[in-house]
């Protein structure tokens, strides 16, 4: 029943960015309801068990700006309780042992993430120290990042890192990212710095947002699949769940933009609305594939990312069990690779997997492994559901009245996945409250 005396709060699904945005809302005196189409929370940010080791629905267990970015600083103001543990080193690379050779079969090195101008001819060098200055002052505007490098530092060896970079983080390649959204991107890494991994997984964040929802008298429903949005004199009013009415004075969807639309039946689209409609064509998710490895040592030896820009289809890959031994049964390791799949070889996903597969075997050649699980994310289940740099221009909110949209369909600018998440959520707070 309402308490009439405070404003109603309708959250469509539980996602990181729904649970985000219910946390936020009853702890700022918001009755919250959050309605959950499966019967569990989390979305793609939570742990499955399987055969004793903690995989996850989605994410590879990392916080891109680790404890000090905009998603930890979320949590922590919202009393929600999660170590985030920094990766050290940050990031490595892999290399070819060779300069010429083209995989890690006959050998390889790894140098740190923050050497990887030692590659680059000395004039190379300082070009990129001058441009990172330039671009500071000046930040680009067009282009993607693969044609920013072609245009000023040719250089074969930047564009590789920078598939391996983006491919990791984003699940894009170079060409797919626009140099406006890359440059927010490098700048949040200078200003919260690299990765961190939660104790206890993705799930030790989902499990304390519900916590701190539940315990302020928020109510998460699950097994309840919204079926429409009502929307009266261009004001949403709320949901459809199973046939039944609930009704709310805001409602914010956590589906993306386009899913939220399909709820919205009753609107006749008109001026404002058919511009929104035509954004709506122009948002592309990002897909990928995720293979699971479980070993008795250590593949990696730390618990940064391992880039591979040398691989055919691996990105890079992580081994979370170097800060977190209980995502493992005791004595074991869980590594997990990931790969972009680029929007042209949807079709292709089969033989994606087996290049993926390839890979894993030259870059862990001579080392002990089991494949555990191959996920593959994609269509209503993507990486995100709007790539980064795709973001439509009314960001998290629409063109009827109190509908908002958050989550990693309407990411803040420059915010990895799960930052990007925590920063909409941020923006969309700043409208409300
Ligand atoms: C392979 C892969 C690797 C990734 N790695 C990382 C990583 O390491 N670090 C990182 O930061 N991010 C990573 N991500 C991205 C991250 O997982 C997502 O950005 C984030 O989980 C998205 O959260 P969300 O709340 O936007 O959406 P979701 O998690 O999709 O939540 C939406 C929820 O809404 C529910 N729902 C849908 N329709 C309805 C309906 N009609 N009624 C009721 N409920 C509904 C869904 O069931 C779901 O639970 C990765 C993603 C993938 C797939």
């Amino acid at each position: 029943m309402n308490d009439a005396s405070r404003p109603v709060a309708i959250i469509i699904g539980a996602g990181l960015g729904g649970l985000l945005s219910a946390a936020k809302l009853v702890r700022s005196g918001y009755e919250v309801e959050v309605f959950e189409r499966l019967p569990i929370i989390g979305g793609r940010f939570t742990n499955i068990e399987y055969q004793g080791f903690s995989l996850s629905t989605g994410a590879l267990h990392m916080i891109p700006n680790g404890p000090a970015g905009p998603l930890a600083q979320m949590l922590e103001s919202l009393g929600a309780d999660v170590n985030i543990v920094r990766s050290d080193p940050m990031a490595v690379i892999r290399l070819p042992a060779k300069t010429g050779d083209t995989d890690y079969i006959s050998g390889y090195k790894d140098i740190p993430f923050s050497d990887f101008a030692e590659l680059l001819s000395a004039f190379n060098k300082l070009k990129i120290t001058v441009l990172t200055i330039i671009t500071k002052i000046f930040p680009p505007k067009n282009g993607s990042l693969e044609e920013w490098f072609t245009r000023y530092i040719k250089d074969e060896w930047l564009v590789k890192l920078a598939d391996s970079f983006c491919g990791w983080s984003l699940s894009l390649r170079g060409a797919d990212l626009s140099t406006k959204e890359a440059f927010m991107i490098f700048s949040n890494l200078y200003r919260y710095s690299g990765p961190g991994v939660p104790i206890g997984g993705c799930k030790a964040i989902i499990d304390a947002l519900a916590d701190v929802i539940t315990l302020n008298g928020g109510t998460i429903h699950t097994g309840k699949d919204v079926s429409g949005i009502l929307v009266k004199d261009g004001r949403a009013v709320g949901i459809t769940v199973n046939g039944s009415k609930h009704t709310g004075d805001i409602i914010i969807s956590d589906i993306g933009h386009i899913e939220t639309n399909r709820l919205c039946m009753d609107v006749e689209p008109s001026g404002e609305y058919l511009r929104y409609l035509e954004q709506l064509k122009k948002i592309k998710p990002s897909a990928g594939v995720k293979i699971c490895l479980a070993a008795d040592e250590p593949l990696i030896g730390h618990g940064g990312v391992l880039l591979t820009p040398y691989a055919r289809r691996i990105n890079g890959i992580n081994e979370v069990t170097n800060i977190d031994p209980n995502l493992a049964p005791p004595g074991k390791h869980l590594a997990v690779s990931h790969q972009c799949i680029q929007w042209n070889k949807f079709n292709e996903l089969e033989h994606e997997i087996d290049l993926g597969l390839q890979d894993i075997e030259d870059i862990f050649a001579g080392k002990k492994y089991k494949v555990l699980l191959i996920q593959s994310h994609s269509g209503e289940w993507p990486v995100n559901r709007s790539a980064s740099g795709f973001d439509v221009n009314v960001k998290n909110t629409t063109p009827i009245k109190n509908l908002f949209i958050v989550g990693d369909g309407a990411k803040g600018e420059g915010g990895i996945e799960v930052e990007g998440v925590a920063l909409g959520v941020v923006n969309t707070m700043e409208i409300i409250l």
